[in-house]
């Protein structure tokens, strides 16, 4: 597997990516929780500048710093050699607790949040939003995921895993989706649900400071930033002080226009 190719590495990912949306996407249809739909326009704009800028940049990046680590037999799944059924969870466990804490960054620091804000400026909250992200904010991360994945040592296989794992939570979380409280109570103590991250994109202060995980809600809990919510709590989305028709171009200038701040 660590054979890959860069180019194999991508139609596998993109694959999951399209499949991890579709899953998402009807799940959304199933149990819509608002009628409000979000902007297609915007959010894929977004997407789409992205997907040229990194695959112009970094197209397989994640799949050669793997190899690299395998190679050397650096970082802590090599050398501790441990096997695959080890090695894919650990993975996906490593690499969601640095989206955590990067996420947490994203928040506390004033240049990092002027990227971020972009992400919370929808007024609406659904899969698109998972696409809403201004691409300062994705470089800036692509150096500490690599660099998680060296240190972990992670394979091939388990970056594959966790990036559909992630694609698919990353769409989830965001749904426009109001699950059976009872499932919601169930699965909210293992995994982020969207009523959890759904407070995270609330427009006020003490909601938005909570629920930063993407796939396992229990590093918010193991760090004091859990918050329970269900799909019965009512949320005002977005930020306040930004106009609800921002266009693609309106919401790339968004961190040189300044920084806007939950009420
Ligand atoms: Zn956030």
């Amino acid at each position: 597997m660590n054979s890959m190719t860069e180019a194999e590495f991508q139609v596998v990912k993109s694959i999951g990516f399209v499949l991890a949306l579709g899953l998402a996407v009807a799940i959304q249809h199933w149990r819509p929780h608002d009628p409000h739909q979000g902007s297609w326009r915007t959010n894929g704009g977004l997407w789409g500048l992205n997907a040229v800028i990194l695959g112009l940049l970094c197209v397989g990046c994640a799949c050669t710093v793997s190899r690299w680590a395998d190679t050397n037999d650096a970082g802590a799944l090599h050398l501790t050699e441990a096997a695959l059924w080890i090695a894919i969870p650990v993975s996906i466990l490593g690499l969601d607790l640095v989206s955590y804490g990067w996420h947490r960054a994203n928040h506390r620091v004033s240049l990092l949040w002027r990227f971020h804000q972009v992400h919370h400026s929808d007024p609406a909250f659904t899969t698109t939003t998972a696409l809403r992200f201004h691409p300062g904010e994705l470089l800036l991360a692509l150096p500490l995921r690599l660099a998680a994945i060296v240190a972990l040592g992670v394979p091939i296989v388990g970056v594959i895993a966790f990036e559909v794992v992630f694609a698919f939570a990353n769409f989830f979380e965001h749904g426009n989706i109001g699950l059976p409280l009872g499932l919601e109570r169930a699965l909210g103590r293992t995994f982020i649900l969207p009523a959890l991250h759904r407070r995270h994109h609330s427009q006020e202060k003490p909601l938005l400071n909570s629920n930063y995980g993407t796939i396992f809600s229990f590093w918010d809990r193991f760090f004091g930033t859990y918050a329970d919510a269900t799909s019965n709590d009512r949320v005002h989305i977005g930020l306040p002080g930004t106009r609800e028709s921002l266009g693609p171009l309106g919401v790339l200038a968004m961190p040189a226009r300044g920084v806007f701040r939950g009420k």
